[in-house]
């Protein structure tokens, strides 16, 4: 265990925790929107920028991707570490103005609007599928495409792979701006995303009737896990 400072309050981590591990364990709040607990930290979005003091020298860095370090001081809400995180917001709430989950963190950082508009996008590139698809669903379906005339990062966007994409639907679950949604449909699932429709077909619950996974999810898992493919001729719930 090694001790670190918040604000005035020392607190004692773990070794192997991030910065933003140490302050959810203390109750401490950081704001986040590109972090998941079951995922590796990308650090992608900023929103959960604070300040740390290392050889008496103050400087930004990201709460979610940063290790603890003995002695380690951290500033969770000087002015520095509030204008990053509202400039940060501003630009999110800019991009995603109808996003439920970006308007509340804005509001809870005094922004109800942005003092500047730029171009809607779908996407905030959060990073959040592409690492649920690679980490969890282990299927690398969606990848970052820089798009527009000069290819620039700031148009950038994911794309799915019609060929790879199981239509398990853990991308729109992670998804913090309903930039990836899902929608069954009697026998058909349709996984909306910024690149376009993908369309599975359901499989059948024997029991119930009920159309429950997509088949090509079911037939990925049968061939990962070599298991008898009459395994999901019921749905779960008449499994129990
Ligand atoms: S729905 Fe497709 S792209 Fe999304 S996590 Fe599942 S396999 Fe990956």
């Amino acid at each position: 265990m090694v001790k670190l400072t918040f604000d005035d309050k020392v607190v004692e981590a773990d070794e192997s925790w991030t910065i933003l591990d140490a302050a959810n364990q203390d109750g401490i709040y950081i704001p986040t929107i590109c972090y998941h607990e079951s995922l590796s930290p990308s650090g992608s979005c900023r929103i959960c920028v604070v300040e740390i003091v290392t050889d008496g020298k103050p400087e930004l860095t990201t709460a979610c991707n940063y290790p603890v370090e003995a002695g380690l001081k951290v500033r969770t809400n000087s002015e520095k570490v509030m204008e990053a995180r509202r400039l940060t917001m501003e630009l999110l709430l800019a991009q995603r103005p109808h996003s439920a989950k970006i308007q509340e963190l804005a509001r809870k950082l005094g922004i109800e609007e942005p003092s500047f508009t730029l171009k809607e996008k779908e996407c905030i590139l959060c990073d959040l599928c592409v690492r649920a698809c690679r980490e969890i669903v282990d299927v690398e379906a969606i990848t970052f495409i820089a798009q527009g005339k000069d290819q620039s990062v700031d148009e950038a966007t994911v794309v799915h792979s019609a060929k790879k994409c199981i239509g398990c639907d853990s991308c729109a679950y992670v998804c913090p701006t309903e930039a990836i949604t899902v929608e069954d449909f009697g026998d058909i699932r349709i996984l909306n995303t910024p690149s376009g429709k993908l369309k599975f077909k359901l499989e059948k619950c024997k029991i119930c009737g009920k159309y429950w996974a997509p088949k090509k999810q079911l037939g990925y898992i049968i061939r990962k896990w070599n298991l008898e493919p009459e395994i999901f001729d019921t749905c779960p719930d008449c499994r129990e």
